[in-house]
């Protein structure tokens, strides 16, 4: 498989660059240049497999030559033998809808799924080649975790974290700062996450530092995670007896990679009906699907803080298909809202998207009402994320099987759980001990050179 940028369809890339890269360097998102569709007859085969045998099958096309089959085999194999249940994932009937637990990785969410698979291709690459990777990437809270737990102690790699201080929970800090290994480096900035997400752009397009530190990403644009996160969307399909019944999932939604994954494997075959775009108050996306327009405000702060994102960076990779692959058109789009910070979606496109895409916006009190009823109901207590999910559901009448994404554990945000139920989440037994473990991360400003000055002198 070859893969272009959105912003220019002239060259070609392999899976190699696409994953090492993470951004193409005209700015653009990578993305493959034709994709195979399944028939139903080719996706019920898939009905026996394992989760790590259907991985295999999904990824194998993507990755071309990157790995030998065997070796594809062994490395989903190694990913997703660290998670806590035997196929990965868990789909629960709470009420008349079911949830998709993703959460049951190292470090307690549906990030773990596509970031161990990415870590050790890193290694398997760094087996191979003769170089040292420094990888540098922005979180709200959770991408940073499974990126660490996937990353520390590999050989020839560093990994360099960039989270918005005292703007994520405890427990999702703690989770990145207490390990011990030495290729590990948290950086606390003086901002909020879309800072940080432009820190580290600004980095990656300062071609000679990036090139001096030989940098390399891991956030939500990295074509690895997406088709790693497309896995689960078959597996869950093929745990759903009913297909008669039209299939929706409502996905929590920040930078869009997620609900995107859900829309590739649609575009590969899996007969799914729409995708709910879940949003907390920042809610670029459900005004961009809902309205037609995708303008970027202010962030606030929320109790789903891995949602509190104005730019919702996967969202090219929708342009691109709006723009029926005119690369100089997404350009030309991604220009114009760098600039004007605004794209207006016109009615035409507009309904090509509600095809594939409907969305809903929860406020705080209706998260916080939702996990009260749930707990109350059918006595499970769910995230604020997921909760939101959950939610959207109420806010459109869709017939069938509804299934919304449960993307973290709800003790990664004890503060929320506490206040819609007054109820302290525990983290599970094996995990407690990062609770008084000693903490190690800088706290620098806002600050493109003295971030950059901090990366050097570690690296030395
Ligand atoms: C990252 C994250 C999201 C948002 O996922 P995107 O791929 O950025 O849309 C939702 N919920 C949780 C718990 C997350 O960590």
């Amino acid at each position: 498989m070859k893969y272009i940028s959105t912003r220019d369809r002239s060259k070609t890339f392999e899976f190699s660059e696409v994953f090492i890269k993470g951004l193409a360097d005209d700015g653009g998102l990578f993305i493959p240049e034709t994709l195979h569709e399944y028939t139903e007859s080719e996706i019920s085969e898939f009905k026996e497999l394992g989760y790590s045998e259907l991985a295999k099958k999904i990824i194998h096309p993507f990755i071309g030559n990157f790995t030998s089959e065997d070796e594809l085999s062994k490395i989903i194999e190694k990913s997703y033998g660290v998670f806590r249940k035997e196929n990965v994932i868990e789909l629960i009937k709470v009420g008349d809808r079911s949830v998709l637990e993703l959460f049951h990785g190292p470090t307690l969410a549906f990030k773990d799924v596509a970031m161990q698979l990415l870590g050790n291709f890193y290694e398997y690459y760094l087996n191979n080649a003769n170089e040292k990777i420094n990888i540098v990437v922005a979180t709200s809270g959770d991408t940073g975790a499974a990126a660490i737990d996937a990353i520390k102690g590999k050989k020839n790699l560093n990994i360099f974290v960039l989270h918005p201080y005292n703007r994520i929970s405890p427990v999702q800090r703690k989770l990145m700062t207490t390990g011990k290994e030495k290729n590990v480096f948290n950086i606390a900035v003086k901002g909020n996450f879309d800072d940080c997400q432009n820190l580290v752009k600004s980095m990656f397009s300062d071609k000679e530092f990036s090139n001096q530190i030989n940098m390399s990403g891991v956030n939500s644009i990295n074509w690895a995670r997406i088709i790693a996160q497309s896995v689960y969307y078959f597996y869950c399909y093929l745990l759903v007896e009913d297909h008669k019944q039209p299939i929706n999932f409502s996905v929590p939604t920040g930078n869009f990679g997620d609900v995107y994954a859900g829309y590739l494997a649609k575009k590969l075959g899996l007969p799914i009906n729409k995708l709910i775009v879940a949003t907390n108050q920042n809610d670029i996306l459900h005004r961009a699907i809902s309205e037609g327009k995708y303008e970027a405000t202010h962030v606030s702060e929320t109790i789903s803080p891995s949602m509190d994102i104005q730019i919702a960076s996967n969202f090219e990779r929708l342009i691109y298909d709006l723009n029926d692959h005119d690369s100089s058109q997404t350009l030309d789009d991604m220009k114009n809202i760098k600039q004007n910070g605004q794209y207006i979606i016109n009615n035409e496109k507009l309904k090509k998207i509600n095809k594939d895409f409907l969305s809903a916006r929860m406020s705080e009190q209706q998260t916080l009402d939702v996990i009260k009823n749930i707990y109350e109901k059918f006595n499970m207590i769910l995230d604020p994320h997921t909760a939101i999910g959950y939610g959207a559901f109420d806010k459109h009448n869709l017939k069938g099987n509804n299934i919304v994404l449960a993307t973290a554990h709800p003790c990664k945000f004890p503060d929320a759980i506490l206040k819609a139920i007054n109820l302290k989440s525990d983290l599970p037994e094996e995990l407690r001990f990062i609770l008084d473990d000693k903490e190690n991360y800088g706290i620098i400003e806002n600050n493109l050179k003295k971030i950059k000055q901090y990366i050097l002198g570690k690296i030395k």
